[in-house]
This record gives C-alpha cells, structure tokens and sequence, in this order.
C-alpha cells in the first residue's frame, strides 16, 4: 500500500515511519510512506499556504492553490482516472473507525490532507477531495495526528504487517473478520500469575482451549455490554454466550 500526506509538517511523520510495526513494514517495502510539503507546491516568493478568511472573522483558511496542485500531483484530478483516494482530515467528517479502516485497508493508494489553522478553503474540497474524515468531535490544531490515526489503525490490517495475523481478528471492534465480531476485546494477562495478591484466573492457566474460547466469549460480550451496549444493537441472540 502506498500513502502520501499533505502536510505543512512533514517532519513530525519521520519517527513514526521509522518505528515499530510501520517502521518493520516499511523497510520491508509492505507499506510506502511519504510526507509532502505543502510549501512545495506553493508559486510565490514567500511560499505562502493561508490567507484571510473572505466575510471576516478569526484565523486564517488554507489557500485552494497549493493543496489542490499537491493533490492532483499525488492522486491525478478527482473523477474516474484518479490513481488514489483522497481523504481529507476534518472535524466535520464521517468519524473514523473500525470499518473505514478495514475498508481503506483495501485501497491500494491513499492519499491523506492534513489541514492547518480554521480549515481549508472549500473548493479544495469541492474539486479535488473524495471523502472527509473525522478521529472524533474534537478540534485539534492540525491534521497530522489525526492522519498518524488513520496510518496506524490502517496499516496494521495488512497482511504481514502485524507479526501475529490472529492479532488484528481477535481485538476490539474488529467487524467483519472475528469470530467475536464487532465486541470488545475481554481482559488479558501475562506472567507473572500472581502479582500483588491479584492471580490470573485459573480457565487461562488450564491449557484447555475449549473453556478459554468460551470464557473469552463470555467475558468479551459482557465487558461489551457494559461499557459498550450500543455495539450489541442490531446483533443477532446467537452471540450472546
Ligand atoms: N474551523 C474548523 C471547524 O470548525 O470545523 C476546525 C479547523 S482545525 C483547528 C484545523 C485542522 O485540524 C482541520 O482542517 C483538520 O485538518 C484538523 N482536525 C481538527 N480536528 C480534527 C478531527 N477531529 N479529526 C480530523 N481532523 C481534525
């Protein structure tokens, strides 16, 4: 999968593609990531990016000039001939979540638009973006963590990025591929078995993997139900263990 980013920030990228899951994926060629200065695009002396905003009010708006000619350079003009998708991070967008990632886990191209001060002029959105999105109803300052977000939840779904393929099946949310679909995850452990006069429950240290699969059932729809009782809507008896 290749992902190119739009950013006035390029360098906050760096670290997180030469770390951990992303930095391994990325060595080995599994993923390809690249962040691209905004300024680049720019025409004038000053390399500028903002401007007023028309009507009057606080801050300034991102200028459609240079995202525009960023993004048709990355992903070609937005209609059937373009070669990726255009994601554009914003608070006003569809929220992000397990199912968008899955879904763009399959794209072989994305490309990600970080903005910047109140937002971007909204022809940049009209010409050249596909979709809007959202990491939930907050506002941060710019698009960068939120597209680190989207990398990260993304990435992981693709084959041979997560060293263990069950890993990314078994965990929370995960809608389409888990047995325990769309419920969240049950507590886990590791040694030692006891640890400050709190143990491990006995069914994990049994070896037998009939009960654990059914306590981990168990534990996974009512840890779901208590905290989660929206995502049991809609969900047929069959589940409920
Ligand atoms: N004026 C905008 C509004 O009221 O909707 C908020 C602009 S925000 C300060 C600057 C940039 O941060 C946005 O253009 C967007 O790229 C990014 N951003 C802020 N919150 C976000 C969120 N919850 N999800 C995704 N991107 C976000």
């Amino acid at each position: 999968m290749r992902i190119d980013i739009v950013t006035i920030f390029p360098e906050l990228f760096a670290p997180f593609r030469e770390t951990s899951l992303l930095g391994e994926a990325c060595r080995r060629g599994r993923v390809e990531l690249e962040a691209h200065d905004l300024r680049e695009y720019t025409t004038d002396r000053h390399r500028t990016v903002d401007d007023e905003p028309y009507g009057g009010g606080p801050g300034m708006v991102m200028k459609p000039e240079p995202l525009v000619a960023a993004i048709e350079a990355l992903a070609g003009e937005k209609g059937e001939g373009r070669r990726a998708r255009v994601l554009l991070m914003d608070p006003q967008g569809a929220r992000f979540d397990q199912r968008k990632a899955e879904t763009l886990a399959a794209q072989p191209h994305l490309v990600l638009v970080c903005g910047r001060y109140e937002g971007v002029d909204q022809r940049v959105i009209d010409l050249a973006v596909d979709e809007e999105i959202s990491i939930g109803d907050y506002v941060l300052a710019g698009g960068e963590s939120a597209a680190l977000v989207v990398v990260e939840a993304v990435t992981r779904l693709l084959p041979g990025v997560v060293g263990n393929p069950e890993s990314p099946v078994t965990e929370s949310f995960q809608p389409t591929r888990s047995f325990r679909g769309g419920l969240l995850e049950g507590p886990q452990y590791t040694r030692p078995a006891r640890f400050r006069d709190l143990e491990v429950p006995e069914v994990l240290r049994s070896g037998h993997h009939a009960e654990i699969e059914r306590w981990r059932h168990e534990q996974a729809f009512a840890r779901t139900e208590q905290r989660r009782p929206d995502l049991l809507k809609g969900r047929t008896g069959d589940t409920k263990p």
